[in-house]
């Protein structure tokens, strides 16, 4: 069961990831598997913008790192380095930034991890 954390209130079935994960709203997926999923973000910040996201009811990094089972962490984290790879990241390099919060400013009450790349980034993106 997921914990208030962060203001933002236990796990909302309702919310746009969880929405994505059921296939009841498209995504451009990157990449897929049993515990992650990888997709475009939809207002990209940087020339290449991917958000993962773990399949479970995560609300935030909190819930995620204390709740999910070591094979659904394992499974995120290796997504993480499949897109960064597939995205043909490795060498140039990139960026992973997880807001977790209202004074983060997650707007998606779903853990997710942002991935930019594909230019030289500044010291902060958001
Ligand atoms: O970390 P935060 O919660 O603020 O980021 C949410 C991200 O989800 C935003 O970058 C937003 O563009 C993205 N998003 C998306 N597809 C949606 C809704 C939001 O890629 N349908």
């Amino acid at each position: 069961m997921s914990m208030a954390v962060s203001g933002l209130g236990p796990y909302d079935p309702q919310n746009v990831f969880a929405k994505i994960l059921r296939g009841e709203i498209p995504c451009r997926k990157i990449y897929e598997n049993e515990h992650a999923l990888a997709f475009h973000d939809i207002a990209p910040k940087a020339p290449v913008h991917a958000l993962i996201i773990p399949k479970g009811p995560y609300v935030s990094f909190a819930d995620f790192s204390s709740q999910a089972s070591d094979a659904e962490i394992g499974g995120f984290t290796r997504a993480v380095g499949h897109v960064a790879a597939q995205l043909g990241l490795e060498d140039a390099g990139y960026r992973l930034l997880s807001n977790m919060g209202a004074a983060a400013g997650q707007e998606v009450p779903h853990f997710h991890v942002h991935l930019f790349g594909g230019a030289a980034l500044g010291p902060m993106l958001q």
